[in-house]
């Protein structure tokens, strides 16, 4: 293997090697380059188009295709066919149920705070590893455009992503092959493409308006001394062009004297319709009309028409504009520079409302849609040192965490996070009664703590007796200048708190980091299906325990059928449980709660009742 050196103080490689930037968008997705001539330059492989769509299919044999190729498949096998992805990352059943009728594969609901996974096939996928899928994508076409191997990312990601989005984005890249570099707000990426926060003297604050196919955000930035601040964000996750192309379907149905009901009936047709929608609204771009025949359907449009149809979701985004400004407590006349991003801010009337709104001309030069992967790339060459011309702020080489269910890492603080930095997450109990919670603090890259540098550990002690995944403790990670980190654990309930200090830089070499580096790289891809294991496995057994409590609990309200057919399904998961296979854990893990489901109904419902009776109504 060649030598790589690191940078100890940056964490960055030191070889001369292509480190790319990805932007993992919602509806599509693109990889950028920095070019032999030092320009960020968006990767065309063999003709194939720069976007890629974000979509994945699946055939019989369970294999994947992405992209274009999979997008043929929404009409003819919409079950087996995957977009969105990016909605589900990072996210449990109940962060999106109240949007499930979208999607029209299934997502598996559990009724948990776990993370939402999707059922594809007679097989499970995590959105990590859907993710996953179109980033190998983006990384084969780079490779193959670039001829060369690509090894190192940055990925990009919405300003409002929390925590748990943030680390799912690096494990599908790490799933995918990728040393995720760095994950960067998609408005950072943006602005670093128009140049703004390169000179660390500068000092600014923006407003970046992105509205792509299906979402809306905008991000107030203030930049300062090279460091990007995000000030607030604001918008609608379920906003966008794709709103504008209904709109315009409505209205040729209403024109036609069409009945929605029937045309909706009609897949192909409401296709046709739609992308002929979408053909008129980018015409009316640059045009004034767009006219043009489906069968005996007319499709005409004018531009006055269209923009009467968009103006309530555009000032919807002009509300949220105001939002995040009062958010921020800055007036328009503060924001130094507007930054266009999304395809749908091409449409003019969109364009002009963000002038209207902000007092000035908003910058549009650069492709709406290429703008974050351009700014990425321009962030991943920084990392890679070859900009002399810009100060590398000290960032930590190492991610640090604690240790969690089943021996895993969860990282606090990540590797090449910028120095001082805090962190935070909230943990619970996992044992009805317990009283004490160990704390482990590793540093390392691996997915399981025995891989990494243990660092200290100590007892929460004291925090009072209560049923399990009642107590909130708040474990927060404060790494100062001098490189001193100060791990505080705090039980929210009563109180009680514990802190330590630490230096993780204490005995570590230049060659153990570049070691833990390296070796992270190698096991990249079996670590992260070793932790989804283990995180099926957990699953699977928080789910045998409530299962077989509920059924000796609530024995009364149960048919002897029905319990016996439950302890059917109890055993086949314990079965499960013992094969190591991901897949058949979850798929035994789901039957059981389907199955146990409208039991768990009838209890509540009996303990409803009971409590109504007990009520006098007067
Ligand atoms: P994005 O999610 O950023 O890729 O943006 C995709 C959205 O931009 C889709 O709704 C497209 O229909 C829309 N779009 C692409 N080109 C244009 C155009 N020329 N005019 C208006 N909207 C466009």
């Amino acid at each position: 293997m060649a030598k790589i050196s690191i940078n100890l103080a940056t964490g960055s490689f030191q070889k001369e090697e292509i480190i790319v930037g990805i932007d993992l968008g919602t509806t599509n997705s693109l990889v950028a380059f920095i070019n032999p001539e030092k320009n960020p330059q968006v990767i065309n492989d063999s003709g194939k188009g720069i976007l890629v769509p974000s979509i994945v299919h699946f055939n019989h044999q369970n294999e994947a295709v992405v992209g274009n190729e999979a997008k043929e498949f929404l009409t003819t096998d919409p079950a087996n066919t995957i977009f969105s992805v990016k909605r589900l990352l990072g996210r449990s059943y109940k962060d999106v149920a109240d949007h499930a009728a979208i999607f029209s594969y299934k997502i598996i609901d559990d009724d948990t705070d776990a993370l939402v996974k999707i059922q594809a096939g007679d097989r499970f996928y995590t959105p990590i590893e859907l993710s996953a899928e179109i980033l190998k994508e983006l990384k084969a076409r780079a490779e193959h455009a670039l001829k060369t191997p690509v090894n190192r990312a940055v990925i990009t990601v919405p300003a409002y992503f929390n925590d748990s989005q943030r680390q799912a984005t690096r494990d599908a890249g790490k799933l995918a092959g990728l040393d995720v570099m760095r994950i960067v707000n998609e408005p950072t990426a943006a602005s670093l493409a128009y140049g703004i926060g390169l000179d660390p003297s500068e000092q600014k604050t923006i407003a970046v308006y992105d509205l792509g196919g299906g979402t809306f955000d905008v991000s107030i930035l203030q930049i300062q001394n090279g460091i990007f601040e995000v000030l607030a964000t604001n918008g609608n996750t379920y906003l966008g062009g794709d709103d504008f192309d209904r709109a315009i379907l409505n209205y040729w149905i209403e024109k036609n004297n069409l009945d929605l009901t029937v045309v909706a009936e009609d897949n192909i047709l409401m296709q046709t319709l739609r992308l002929q929608a979408e053909a008129a609204k980018k015409a009316l771009s640059t045009q004034n009309l767009y006219n043009e025949q489906v069968g005996e359907i007319w499709c005409t449009l004018d531009k006055q028409t269209f923009e009467q149809l968009i103006a309530a979701k555009v000032e919807e985004t002009i509300t949220a504009c105001k939002n995040a400004l009062k958010d921020a407590d800055l007036t328009t006349a503060e924001i130094d520079e507007v930054i266009l991003v999304g395809g749908s801010t091409r449409t003019p009337f969109v364009k002009q409302a963000v002038e209207n709104f902000f007092g000035k001309k908003p910058q549009d030069n650069i492709n709406p849609d290429e703008v974050v992967a351009l700014g990425a790339a321009i962030q991943a060459d920084v990392l890679a040192g070859n900009r002399s011309d810009i100060l590398l702020l000290d960032v930590t080489p190492l991610s640090l965490g604690i240790e969690t269910m089943g021996g895993l890492m969860d990282v606090i603080i990540a590797r090449n996070s910028k120095v001082p930095t805090k962190a935070g997450r909230q943990y619970t109990t996992s044992i009805d009664g317990q009283v004490n919670m160990k704390i482990s603090v590793y540093q390392g890259e691996r997915d399981l703590v025995k891989e990494n540098r243990k660092l200290a550990e100590f007892d929460l002690k004291g925090i009072p007796a209560m049923p399990a995944g009642l107590p909130k403790v708040d474990i927060n990670f404060l790494l100062n200048a001098d490189g001193i980190l100060t791990v505080q654990a705090i039980e929210l309930r009563s109180g009680v708190k514990q802190e330590i200090e630490i230096t993780p830089s204490y005995g570590l070499s230049d060659d153990t980091v570049e070691k833990m580096l390296l070796d992270s790289i190698e096991h990249a891809k079996s670590d992260v299906e070793q932790r989804m294991l283990i995180e099926a496995r957990s699953e699977g057994e928080q789910l045998l325990y409530t299962a077989e409590r509920f059924i000796e609990k609530h024995a009364e309200h149960l048919t002897e059928k029905e319990i016996s057919e439950t302890k059917v399904h109890i055993e086949s998961l314990k079965t499960a449980l013992s094969s190591q296979e991901k897949d058949t854990i979850l798929k035994k893990a789901d039957e059981l709660n389907e199955f146990t489901r409208p039991f768990a109904e009838r209890v509540m419902d009996a303990a409803i009742s009971t409590a109504m009776k007990g009520k006098k109504i007067e």
